[in-house]
């Protein structure tokens, strides 16, 4: 059985062109500084590296995986995990991604809450995630054909709709998150001397582009979840 609603599409269109726009952004600017060596002669690894240990962060490894901007840190391992690319590299690109998932790594050890709220609320989120599509989409169905009733509806609505909100909240504390890792990792890339005067704004847009993506996210997520609460209240 396949649910098609037209005003999805107007709830979910924006969300796809601001998500394509900010894909296309970041490769754009990504690729561009990709191909600028960093005066310093740093690969990205060895600016991550130097970063960490700066901060005492010595038991933090930096390794390298497969894949196209794959990059992260992980808080419960402990340890920092860098594409190719970006290990490898001399290039601007692979330097300001590199020092952004330091960033994180500085973050769990100012015990930054942001970052502690979002760790927490993962499995949850998790959960969300997977069940939330499922409730509302079933529920509709189910509703539409007449084998659940109005007041079983709205519930299952209601629970489908707090699932979908725990997804956005999970996107919305993500921003802080990422930006914060930014401006610690353009604060310890300057203040180092890992990137000259003249490369600051270059690895500022490097990492704006990259922070747009979760921008995007976040409002693709509150759209959805303004289309669903509309379809709650409409059909109640
Ligand atoms: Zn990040």
């Amino acid at each position: 059985m396949f649910y098609f609603d037209p005003l999805y599409l107007l709830f979910a269109i924006p969300g796809l062109l601001l998500g394509l726009y900010a894909q296309f952004k970041l490769s754009a600017t990504y690729g561009k500084y990709m191909r600028v060596p960093a005066e310093s002669g740093l690969t990205g690894a060895q600016a991550a590296r130097r970063i960490l240990d700066d901060a005492g962060l010595y038991n933090i490894p930096v390794e390298e995986i497969p894949g196209k901007l794959t990059d992260h840190f992980d808080p419960k391992k402990r340890a920092l995990f860098l594409s190719s690319d970006n290990f490898r590299e001399r290039s601007l690109s692979a330097v300001g991604v590199a020092a952004h998932e330091a960033g994180h790594a500085l973050q769990q050890q100012a015990a930054y809450a942001p970052l502690n709220f979002r760790m927490a609320i993962v499995p949850i989120t998790n959960f969300a995630t997977s069940a939330c599509y499922f409730i509302l989409m079933g529920s509709v169905i189910l509703h539409s054909m007449r084998y659940i009733g109005g007041p079983l509806f709205s519930g299952l609505m209601t629970l489908g709709i707090v699932l979908f909100a725990i997804v956005a909240l999970f996107q919305a504390i993500t921003l802080p998150v990422e930006f914060d890792a930014s401006r610690r990792a353009k604060e310890q890339l300057f203040r180092l001397g890992l990137v000259s005067g003249n490369e600051r704004a270059a690895v500022s847009r490097v990492l704006s582009a990259a922070a747009m993506t979760y921008v995007a996210a976040l409002v693709t997520a509150l759209l959805q979840l303004l289309y669903w609460i509309m379809v709650a209240r409409d059909r109640r």
